[in-house]
C-alpha cells in the first residue's frame, strides 16, 4: 500500500534530523502560521486558500547551504513536496504547500557580503532591511526592493517584482541578479552557481525549478535620498507633476500618488490632507529642491524629510500597502486591487474607472515607459472582476492579476527547466501548469 504524504514526510524529517540537515518542527501552530501567506489582501485566494486549508507536515529551517541540498536529496528519496518560504508576505497564496510535506523556512541562510565589484551576495533568507544596512554602511544601494522591505531576498527573487528603484533599475527580470546558487530537487545532493540566461528560469518562478540557497545582486554607489511630499487638488494636477519626474538629472527611486481616498489610512509622518491627492517621492539630494518647486507650482509642497529611514517610511506606503491600509482600515468592506500599466492610467482616469462598478481608486507608481497602478474596487465576486481585464486591456491598460497562484512569467522555460532540476515534481507543487484555469496573463511590462 503506498504510504501518504505525511507519513513519508515523517520518515523524511527523522532523516533530515539524523544527518543534520536542518532544524525540524511538527509544532501545528507553527505550522499553522507558515503554511499561508498574505494571498488574504485577494477576496477571492481567501476563499480558495484560506489559512489552514492546505497545511505542511513539517516545517524545516536550514542554516547553513550545505544542508539545503542534503534534505532536498531526502525529500527526493522519500517523494516529498518541499514548498520554499522566506517572510510570507507573497501576496498570491505562491508559497501555500498544495500537496503538504516539508514547508522549508530559509530564513536561517541570512549571510551577507558586499563584494569587492560592489555586488552583495545574501542567503536566500536575508532580509532586505539587513541586507541595506550593510549596503548602506558599504556606500552602495540595492537596485531594487519592495515595500515588505522586511521580505527576504530570496522571496524577493522568487516571488517578487519591483519596487522602490524600479523607476531607474526596472523589475528583478531586468539585471538585477547576477548569479544565484541554486538547489535542484533530483536526487542529486548538488546545488550549482547560475548566471547570465541561465537565471531567467529561477526569477519570479515561486521556486518551481529549484531552491535559491543564495543570491548574487546589483547595487549602485550610495547616493543621498530624502523623502519629499506633495498634495494637489486634482488628479490631473498630481499626474503633471508624476510624469514630469521622469525627466529629473537623476531619477527618483521612487514616486507614489494616490486619490483622496486612499489617502486617510496611510501611516505618514507628515499631516497628509484627507481631500487632496498625495505624492511622495524618494528623491536625489541634488533634485529635492527642483521637486518641490514642481510640487509647489502644481499644489503644495508639503514637507521635504532627509533622514534616510525617512525613505523607507515612504517606501512602506507604495505598490500594495496602499491597497493593504484602505483594507484595515475599512474591514467592514471587501476590496480587491488589480495590477495594471500604462499612461491611460494618467490620461484617461475615468474611462479605467468606468471599468467597475461603485467607486473605483488608483495607486500610481512610477516607471521609466509610463505608470504602473494599483486599481482598487469593491468586490463584487470573481466572475466581475475578470471580466474587467479585458476592458481594461482594450483601454490600453496592461494587467496583472494577483489573484492567482500560478508561475506567469516565462512559463515554457519554467516546465522546460522543472522537467530536469524537478522531474518528480516535487518543488512547490500546484504553481506549474501550462494551462491554469485562470487567468493568468502578464502585459504591463515585465519580462
Ligand atoms: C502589503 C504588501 C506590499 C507588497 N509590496 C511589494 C512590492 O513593492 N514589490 C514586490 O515585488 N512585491 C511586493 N509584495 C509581495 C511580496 O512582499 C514580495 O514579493 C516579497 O519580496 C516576497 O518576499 P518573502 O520573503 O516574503 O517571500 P515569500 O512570500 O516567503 O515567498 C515568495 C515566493 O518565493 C518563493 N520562495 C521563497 N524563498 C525562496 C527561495 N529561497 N528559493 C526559491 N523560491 C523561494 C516562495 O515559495 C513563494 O512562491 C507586497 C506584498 C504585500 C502583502
Amino acid at each position: 500500500m503506498r504510504t501518504t504524504i505525511a507519513e513519508r514526510t515523517a520518515r523524511a524529517a527523522a532523516e533530515i534530523t539524523r544527518i543534520g540537515a536542518g532544524t525540524v518542527s511538527t509544532d501545528p501552530a507553527l505550522i499553522m502560521k507558515v503554511s499561508s501567506d498574505w494571498s488574504r489582501m485577494s477576496p477571492v485566494l481567501q476563499e480558495k486558500v484560506p489559512p489552514g486549508r492546505y497545511l505542511a507536515d513539517a516545517v524545516v529551517r536550514p542554516t547553513e547551504p550545505g544542508q539545503v541540498p542534503a534534505l532536498l536529496q531526502v525529500a527526493f528519496d522519500h517523494d516529498v513536496p518541499v514548498t520554499p518560504r522566506g517572510a510570507g508576505t507573497g501576496n498570491y497564496g505562491q508559497a501555500t504547500p498544495f500537496d503538504g510535506g516539508i514547508l522549508l523556512d530559509l530564513r536561517g541562510l541570512d549571510s551577507v557580503t558586499v563584494n569587492d565589484g560592489g555586488t552583495i551576495t545574501a542567503g536566500a533568507g536575508a532580509r532586505i532591511t539587513a541586507i541595506d544596512r550593510v549596503a548602506r554602511a558599504a556606500g552602495r544601494d540595492i537596485w531594487i526592493y519592495p515595500s515588505t522591505k522586511s521580505s527576504t531576498i530570496g522571496g524577493f527573487v522568487g516571488g517578487g517584482s519591483a519596487g522602490t528603484g524600479s523607476i531607474e533599475r526596472g523589475t528583478t527580470s531586468d539585471g538585477y541578479v547576477v548569479s544565484a546558487l541554486v538547489a535542484p530537487m533530483d536526487g542529486s545532493g548538488t546545488m550549482r552557481r547560475v548566471t547570465g540566461d541561465e537565471l531567467t528560469p529561477y526569477v519570479h518562478t515561486y521556486g518551481v525549478t529549484g531552491i535559491l540557497v543564495d543570491v548574487e545582486f546589483r547595487t549602485d554607489p550610495a547616493r543621498e535620498w530624502v523623502a519629499v511630499y506633495g498634495a494637489f487638488t486634482s488628479y490631473a494636477d498630481v499626474v503633471a507633476v508624476h510624469r514630469s519626474l521622469l525627466d529629473l538629472p537623476q531619477l527618483p527611486r521612487l514616486a507614489s500618488a494616490d486619490e483622496p481616498a486612499l489617502v486617510p489610512t496611510l501611516p505618514a509622518p507628515v499631516a497628509l490632507d484627507p481631500e487632496r491627492h498625495s505624492l511622495r517621492v524618494i528623491a536625489e539630494a541634488s533634485t529635492a529642491d527642483e521637486v518641490a518647486a514642481r510640487m509647489a507650482s502644481g499644489g503644495e509642497h508639503v514637507a521635504t524629510l532627509a533622514d534616510y529611514t525617512e525613505t523607507d517610511r515612504l517606501s512602506g506606503m507604495s505598490y500594495n500597502h496602499p491597497v493593504w491600509f484602505l483594507q484595515r482600515g475599512n474591514p467592514h468592506r471587501s476590496w480587491f486591487h488589480m495590477e495594471s500599466g500604462g499612461t491611460p492610467l494618467w490620461d484617461a482616469p475615468d474611462a479605467v474607472r468606468d471599468v467597475y462598478d461603485g467607486p473605483v481608486h488608483i495607486h500610481l507608481e512610477l516607471f521609466r515607459h509610463g505608470p504602473g497602478a494599483m486599481i482598487v474596487a469593491g468586490y463584487q465576486g470573481e466572475a466581475a472582476m475578470l471580466a474587467g481585464i479585458p476592458r481594461l486591456e482594450a483601454l490600453g491598460v496592461g494587467i496583472h492579476s494577483p489573484h492567482q497562484w500560478y508561475v506567469d512569467r516565462n512559463v515554457g522555460l519554467a516546465i522546460e527547466t522543472a522537467r530536469l532540476t524537478d522531474p518528480k515534481g516535487l518543488l512547490n507543487p500546484g504553481k506549474l501548469t501550462a494551462a491554469p484555469p485562470v487567468d493568468t496573463r502578464v502585459n504591463i511590462g515585465v519580462r
